[in-house]
Formats: structure tokens, C-alpha cells, sequence
């Protein structure tokens, strides 16, 4: 069976974006508003992938797969928001990052000052205790990073500016121990943070749940624009005749593609890798873990806190939780009950005579074993951009060659990219120099199976 899509303003061929996490949302945005007709074919029976909101029936609350941060500096998302109409679902607050100190209760709050230039650095109530403002400049380092390096290679990752500020802020932001991170993704998100100033470290974060953020806003955006999208979908194979993706299988149905159709595939790296064999991506995945409490925060409570110096990273208060997110790994060696009530304690002596810290509140664990691409040197040379060496198969995704580590800013930019290929290569196709345009600029693609049955 093959489907069309009846967009009424649309024009050109029909495109297929196969993926509805943020990357794939971002693409089909793009291409309804510029003006194509758009079919979304998401595998599972809710869309958001890796940033979505579900209910939980042991909390009895609608809580998100994990706490998610953004920062102002976040352009790109902060655009897609806007666009879709999501932000009224996030919450904003001041560049200032309160941290405790887990084994010593010390407790300080990181002040960026508004500007590009860091005076903060300066000012001995602005930045992290027991430092001074010349061992700040070690980390200026990381911008002559070349290509290969670790972080490792090029700071020496001790100290109390490392373990204070460095570690927990790089850890966030690459999620894997940072001396095993490429220097050239960690001098990029201090460049993005940081290196911008405060204007660009204002924490964000989705209060009212991811989907309400993300993902509802914009499938009711791409649906009030005549794109189809069909969850539950899962693209089994694709066909390839020639140059060109000739049909998509989803189980018994399939998808024809006429000349003018053209596919992006804003899978994770894992599937993407078995969809068109030989594409080169980075598989290593590194999971994070998500304990949330269904207790209220304590009147006044900082959205974010940050934590070192033991097992939680970062506290998010919500208004009806307090949850709390462990980087770089999943926890996999912790039984549940065990990490919720070792969590619960770290949680405790942070919110103070509110908690009982022997009696933790109805919790829950969420382990995503493939939260991340590992972002090391590894992985950065196996991140394609969106062509393809199949002219109507752009790719999309946060594990593309953003600039940038796994987030839902790359995740926005890859489908910003991705559609913007494609509209590029449609015009270059219809114009008047058609017959200039070059063949696949990357290879490496085999064949695929033609559909049985
Ligand atoms: C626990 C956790 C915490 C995070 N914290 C942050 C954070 O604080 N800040 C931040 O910016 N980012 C964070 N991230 C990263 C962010 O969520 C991701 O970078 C982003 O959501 C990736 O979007 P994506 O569209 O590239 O991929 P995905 O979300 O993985 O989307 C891919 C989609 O493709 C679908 N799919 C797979 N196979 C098929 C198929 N064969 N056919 C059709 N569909 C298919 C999947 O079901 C999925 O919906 C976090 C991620 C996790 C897991």
C-alpha cells in the first residue's frame, strides 16, 4: 500500500522524515514552512524520542524521560520554541548557579557577570570558594586544542576550580568524565556559555514537561500546516535504485518515491547505521540516570542546583518533584531501591529539616542506557553532516556533525541543516544550472534489500 500526503499550500514532492525526536521535528518545521509536503514516521507511539514527557504510574505523576537543561545561549531552540509556541512550557531564571558540596555542605552560588568580558572571575563572591582568578586561565587552553586531543591532554583536571566548576559544568554538557572528552567539543560549549557571557548562561528548563515544551507545540504546528505524522511507524528498510532512495518499507506498507520525493532520516546513530549500511557513525552510547522524588520543593527553592563531591550531579526542582540527574553513566550497578535511598540522602542534606533523610518519598529511577554519543575524538570523526551519496537522503540528528555535543540545541540545528540541504539540492535540481549540479559528495552507502512480498 503507498500513502500520499494531501498538504493543501504545498508544493514540490512529498519529503518522509523518519525520526519524530527534536532533530526530526525540527527538519519537518522547516519544510512545511517551506512550503513542502511533509509525512513524519515515528517507531514509537509517542513522539519526542530522547526529549519527552510520559506518565508515571508509581510517582502518579507526568514526569520527562530525563531533567533536561537549557541555556539562553541556546539559539536555535529558543527559536524552535518560539516557532512552535512551546515556551510558555519552560522556566527561565538568573545566570547564577547555586552549588553544594556534598562531602563538606559548603555551599556557593556561581555568578557569570551579563557581559562577554569576565570580571566575574574577579570577584571572590562570584566565583567558586578557595580559587583564585589566575587559575582560571588554565582553561583558556582548551581553544588551542588540536584535533585528537582529549580534554585530559590538555588541562590537567585536578584542583578546586576543576572539581568545582570545570568537571561538573563539561560533565553536563558532554556527559562523559571529561578528561576522556575531545577538547575541541568542550572548548565549544564554553565558547557557546561561558565565553558568551551570562546572557547566555541563563538556566532553562522545561517545568512543565518536555512534550509540552517540544513536542505537542510542534506536532500541532506541523499538522495545522497539512504534514501527516504517523506514530507507531517504524521505517524497516529502505530501497535504493541508483542514486536515489526508490521506495521506504514500514512493515507491509510502503512508500513509492516519485522524483521530487526526497527522505531525511533523523534516526538515532544505532539505526541509522543499519538503514542505509556502511554509513560511518559514532556508536558508543553513554547512558544517564534520573532519580525523581514526588515531594514539593521547599518555598524559594533554585530550579537548578549543582552537586559534587557525590553520586547526584544536579538537582532540578520542579513543582510537584525534586529530581535529580547523574551524568556519564546509567547506574546500571546500583539495585533501584538502594539508588533512590543513597540519592534521597544527597537530596536531603541539600533541602535542608524539610526532608527526612532515612525515609525517601515516593520515587522513581529512569536509566537511559543511550542517553549520548560518547563525545570523544572517537565519535567527532565519524559525524557525517546531512548529505548523503544518495541525492534525496539527507541525515538529521544530534549525533550529526553539529560542532557541538549530544543536546536539543544540536538536535535542532542538525534538522535546520538537514532541511535546508534539501531544499538547497531540490532548487539546484529545478534551476537553471541543474545540469551542473555534482554527484554525492560522500560514498559508502550499499545497496539495500528490495522489498519482499
Ligand atoms: C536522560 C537524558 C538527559 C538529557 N539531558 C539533556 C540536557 O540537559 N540538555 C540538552 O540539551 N540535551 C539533553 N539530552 C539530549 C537530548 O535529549 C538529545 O540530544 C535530543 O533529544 C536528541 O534528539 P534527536 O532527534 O537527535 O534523537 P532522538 O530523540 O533519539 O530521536 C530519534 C527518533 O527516531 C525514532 N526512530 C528510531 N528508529 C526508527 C525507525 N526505524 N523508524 C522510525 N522512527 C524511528 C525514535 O523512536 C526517536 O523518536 C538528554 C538526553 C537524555 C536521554
Amino acid at each position: 500500500m503507498t500513502h500520499r500526503n494531501p498538504g493543501r499550500r504545498a508544493s514540490g514532492g512529498t519529503v518522509h522524515v523518519i525520526g519524530a525526536g527534536v532533530a526530526g521535528l525540527a527538519a519537518a518545521v522547516d519544510l512545511v514552512d517551506a512550503g513542502r509536503r511533509v509525512v513524519v514516521h515515528e517507531a514509537a507511539h509517542q513522539a519526542g524520542g530522547r526529549c519527552r514527557s510520559y506518565h508515571d504510574a508509581r510517582l502518579g505523576l507526568t514526569i520527562d524521560n530525563g531533567n533536561h537543561l537549557l541555556l539562553s545561549g541556546n539559539r536555535a531552540a529558543l527559536a524552535f520554541l518560539d516557532r512552535i509556541g512551546g515556551g510558555s512550557a519552560v522556566t527561565e531564571t538568573d545566570a547564577a548557579f547555586p552549588f553544594v558540596d556534598l562531602a563538606t555542605g559548603e555551599r556557593w552560588t556561581l555568578r557569570p557577570n551579563r557581559g562577554r568580558l569576565p570580571w566575574w572571575i574577579l570577584d571572590p563572591r562570584r566565583r567558586v570558594p578557595d580559587t583564585r582568578a589566575l587559575d582560571h586561565v588554565e582553561i583558556l587552553r582548551l581553544l588551542r586544542a588540536q584535533p585528537g586531543d582529549t580534554v585530559g591532554n590538555v588541562l590537567s583536571c585536578e584542583g578546586p576550580l576543576y572539581e568545582r566548576l570545570w568537571k561538573p559544568v563539561l560533565l553536563a554538557a558532554l556527559n562523559i568524565d571529561p578528561p576522556d572528552a575531545d577538547a575541541g567539543l568542550a572548548a565549544e560549549v564554553l565558547r557557546r556559555t561561558f565565553g558568551a557571557g551570562g546572557d547566555a548562561c541563563r538556566p532553562m528548563v522545561a517545568t512543565a514537561g518536555l512534550s509540552a515544551a517540544f513536542v505537542d507545540p510542534a506536532l500541532s504546528y506541523l499538522r495545522a500546516r497539512g504534514a501527516e505524522v504517523r506514530l507507531g511507524h517504524r521505517l524497516r528498510r529502505a530501497v535504493v535504485d541508483g542514486r536515489r532512495v526508490a521506495a521506504l518499507v514500514f512493515g507491509a506498507e510502503a512508500a513509492l518515491l516519485g522524483p521530487d520525493d526526497a527522505v531525511v532520516l533523523a534516526v538515532p546513530p544505532w539505526v541509522a547505521a543499519d538503514l542505509p549500511p556502511g554509513l560511518a557513525v559514532p556508536m558508543k552510547s553513554v547512558g544517564i540516570a534520573n532519580v525523581h522524588f514526588r515531594v514539593r520543593p521547599p518555598p524559594g527553592m533554585p530550579l537548578v542546583t549543582g552537586l559534587v563531591n557525590g553520586v547526584s550531579d544536579w538537582l532540578f526542582a520542579y513543582p510537584d518533584r525534586l529530581s535529580v540527574t547523574v551524568s556519564g553513566t546509567d547506574l546500571a550497578e546500583f539495585e533501584r531501591q538502594a539508588l533512590a535511598c543513597l540519592i534521597w540522602r544527597e537530596v536531603a542534606g541539600v533541602v535542608g529539616h524539610v526532608a527526612d533523610p532515612a525515609e525517601p518519598p515516593p520515587w522513581q529511577v529512569v536509566r537511559e542506557r543511550r542517553a549520548t554519543f560518547a563525545a570523544t575524538p572517537w565519535s567527532r570523526g565519524r559525524r557525517p553532516g546531512p548529505r548523503t551519496g544518495l541525492a534525496n537522503l539527507f541525515l538529521a540528528g544530534d549525533w550529526t556533525d553539529t560542532g557541538l555535543p549530544a543536546c536539543i540545541e544540536g538536535a535542532v540545528l542538525s534538522g535546520t541543516k538537514a532541511a535546508r540541504a534539501l531544499v538547497e539540492a531540490a532548487a539546484a535540481a529545478t534551476g537553471p544550472y541543474a545540469d551542473q549540479v555534482a554527484g554525492p559528495e560522500i560514498g559508502g552507502f550499499a545497496r539495500m534489500r528490495p522489498p519482499t512480498g
